[in-house]
């Protein structure tokens, strides 16, 4: 419609196409309805309206065209074209109601939407894992944990073969509870299960019931186990359930109302299910102090595996593992590096060997050797070496002394565990760093241990006094740990002749909640317990000092071999020390 009006063409009225037909101008007439267009005798066009509902040539004579005349003229009568009307009547009439339609119908398509994800909030996301996958994990991967894989294995063997034991009149367990530090393997050795049952495993982690909503994580836990149950014989696992397992009625801050539907839902679930239901319930914690009690009943997670620190031998198989796939140089002996990781969780093991890997690509090794691992020992526990650093000869002396002071400490007390390196090379938030290899076979340790270890502590801090007659801040974090030390030595495990065998703090007291309201002491007691905490720890700065100020010799010897050398190995300060041939020392 545009284009058309954008030529332009000469309207005529009626009357003077009627005065050009008359004067033989016209050459020939198209009628399209009402609409005329006009080509003259000289090629130009013109355009013009007849009256409706008229014929033309009736309009013609009722303007007097003479009869001849309007015979010379060739006159075509054209339909009213179909596209016409619909561009001119039909589009802009229905075009705004589909728009508007369609809007409506985007509309309620979102509002569907909205209303059908509100029906799936109390589905729970369970993932299933299928036996036979390939890239499974198995019993072989697990290192140590021969107890806790016992105990799973005779899980998995219930599930396999349950006539075997229902035969006997035995029940199958319901509930197993995976309880260790952070980092033990619980998670893994639940991925082991998974591929070694052969039966449908679901994994799901306990922060996953909770949501915004109140009533989803009830919800969430009841498909859990629907899901669970039709697929038995079936394991179900709940990773960190402490997420949701916590004691009722004693969080602090508000918002447990949700968790507590959870927990009770749980609890119903494990109840619920009929004896011969061949489901078993896996759970992981490491916080198994919290957990409400009715969890912990026999009929629930009537079986607890506890998983274990790794001891020397677990480590080196745990390295063994993980470097598996790594090149590793002949004759690495991984021995030596499992001596000196006490306390290294399997999760710091496997991030030690890929610390070592990534130091050896780094220097452009081919290999990982012994060097590499044992310098990944150090960063993985104090973080990394800063050489670059930079330390006036002031604070260098300063560190030395420190650290001097230390080692002499340790290696003067009868008690004490062998001084396995010095160094003064920062490190992390280290200025610098004796270590010494706590010995492992005996996991008790006694009241001497623990003073000898608070008087090495205190090693540093009298050195740099004796020394100085200054103490730098360089101490301070030695002053944190020898306070918390005497204050488990005194209050914890009740060693100290004053307060006597009464142990006024207990692990389940590290939970907020339960500290402030369930304080088992008065104040009295409480500053009874002070008291005794800073008379132990002068005990232990008084008999560090009296080493520090009777071997100075041997102080000032460290000292400047640690300013030569930066670090000295277990071999090289042992050598110094024996020199002396000082005597052993009890402490009181
Ligand atoms: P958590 O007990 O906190 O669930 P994980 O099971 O997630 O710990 O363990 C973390 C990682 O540590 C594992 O992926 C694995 O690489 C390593 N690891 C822990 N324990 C062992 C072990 N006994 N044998 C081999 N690797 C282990
Ligand atoms: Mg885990
Ligand atoms: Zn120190």
């Amino acid at each position: 419609m545009l284009f058309s009006t954008m030529v332009e063409q000469k309207k005529l009225s009626i009357s003077e196409i009627a005065a050009a037909v008359n004067a033989s101008q016209v050459k020939s007439i198209e009628i399209s309805g009402s609409n005329l267009s006009l080509t003259m005798k000289d090629e130009s066009e013109a355009t013009g309206r007849k009256e409706e509902g008229e014929a033309l040539s009736t309009t013609f004579r009722n303007y007097g065209v003479a009869p001849e005349r309007l015979s010379e003229v060739v006159i075509s009568v054209k339909d009213e074209s179909g596209a016409r009307f619909l561009w001119e009547i039909v589009v802009p009439t229905l075009l705004p109601l589909l728009v508007m339609g369609l809007i409506f119908w985007f509309l309620f398509r979102q509002a569907r939407q909205g209303a059908a994800q509100a029906f799936t909030f109390g589905r729970s996301n369970i993932r299933l894992f299928a036996g036979g996958e390939k890239d499974q994990t198995t019993f072989a991967e697990v290192a140590g944990l021969k107890e806790a894989k016992q105990e799973l294995f005779e899980v998995v063997d219930f599930l396999k073969n349950p006539k075997k034991f229902l035969d006997m009149g035995a029940k199958i367990p319901r509930g197993v509870l995976l309880v260790g530090a952070p980092g033990t393997g619980k998670t893994l050795l639940a991925r082991a299960v998974a591929g070694e049952s052969g039966v449908p495993f679901f994994s799901i982690s306990a922060s996953e019931f909770v949501e915004m909503f109140v009533g989803v994580g009830a919800a969430r836990t009841r498909d859990a186990f629907a899901t669970a149950k039709k697929a038995a014989p079936a394991i179900l696992f709940i990773d960190e359930i402490d997420a949701v397992g916590r004691q009722r009625g004693v969080g602090m801050g508000g918002g447990n109302d949700e968790r507590e539907q959870t927990l009770n839902q749980i609890l119903t679930e494990m109840d619920g299910f009929e004896r011969d239901t061949q489901l078993i319930v896996l759970a992981a914690t490491n916080r198994p102090d919290v957990l409400d009690a009715a969890l912990l009943r026999p009929g629930r997670f009537d079986r607890r595996v506890v998983l274990d620190m790794p001891d020397m031998n677990d480590r080196e198989e745990i390295l063994a593992i993980h470097l598996k796939g790594k090149p590793i140089e002949e004759g690495l002996s991984l021995r030596k590096v499992a001596i000196r990781t006490p306390g290294f969780s399997g999760a710091d093991l496997a991030n030690l060997a890929n610390e070592a890997a990534i130091l050896a690509a780094r220097i452009g090794k081919q290999k990982v050797s012994e060097v590499d691992l044992l310098e990944s020992v150090e960063k993985v526990m104090l973080g990394p070496e800063r050489k670059g650093r930079i330390i006036s000869d002031k604070e260098r002396k300063v560190t030395a002394y420190h650290e001097a002071g230390h080692a002499l400490v340790a290696a003067s007390l009868e008690n004490s565990d062998p001084v396995h390196k010095v160094s003064i090379v920062s490190r992390g938030f280290a200025g610098g760093y004796t270590l010494k290899l706590p010995n492992e076979e005996n996991r008790l340790r006694t009241r001497s241990q623990f003073l000898s270890d608070l008087t090495m502590i205190m090693g540093g801090y009298a050195a740099e006094e004796t020394v100085f007659s200054d103490m730098s801040t360089g101490a301070s974090n030695d002053l944190k740990k020898a306070a918390m030390l005497a204050r488990d030595l005194v209050a914890r495990y009740g060693m100290s002749e004053k307060i006597g065998p009464v142990a006024y703090l207990n692990d389940e007291m590290t939970f907020l909640g339960r500290e402030i309201s369930d304080k088992n002491y008065s104040e009295a007691s409480a500053a009874k317990i002070d008291e005794e905490i800073s008379v132990v720890i002068k005990r232990a700065y008084e008999m560090a000092k009296k080493i520090v100020i009777s071997r100075r010799k041997a102080l000032d010897a460290i000292s400047q071999e640690l300013l030569k050398k930066e670090v000295l190995e277990e071999g090289e300060f042992r050598n110094l020390y024996e020199s002396f041939k000082f005597k052993k020392l009890a402490v009181a």
